[in-house]
């Protein structure tokens, strides 16, 4: 959410999601520049409210199909952040795989995500049935 005020000010305001406090803050700009940022009750809030507003990314989780496996499907996470607007598109990639059991805890499962520059990797064990 954003708003513009008269004297060309625009402040956005995003929720902290560092901590369960959820501290809601405030990115105000000035001619494309941040000028303050508000409502952090911690410098994480500082530090994550500048790069929600620059650019955006999360760490994407989901599942991957397994043939073999004592369970149809493995949980598996990016091994960073990627890109906001990748988050679907990653997601899209890894509903689309499948795997052969067994799956090892930290084992590749697509590299370079999307040319993403960060790897996906397997959250637990899967072994075969
Ligand atoms: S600003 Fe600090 S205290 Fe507030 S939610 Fe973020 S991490 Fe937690």
């Amino acid at each position: 959410m954003s708003e513009v005020h008269r004297d060309d000010t625009h402040v956005s305001h995003y929720l902290c999601i560092g901590c369960p406090l959820g501290c809601r803050l405030e990115v105000e700009e000035e001619d494309g520049e941040i000028v303050e940022i508000r409502g952090q009750s911690c410098k994480r809030g500082e530090v994550f409210a500048r790069q929600e507003h620059t650019d955006p990314r999360r760490v994407v989780t989901t599942t991957v199909a397994v043939d073999g496996g004592r369970w149809p499907r493995l949980p598996v996470k990016t091994a960073g952040d990627v890109p906001k607007g990748a988050v679907v598109d990653v997601c899209r990639l890894l509903h689309g795989l499948r795997l052969e059991a067994p799956v090892a805890i930290g084992q590749l499962i697509a590299a370079d995500a999307l040319g993403t520059g960060v790897d996906v990797v397997a959250s637990r064990d899967l072994p075969r049935k």
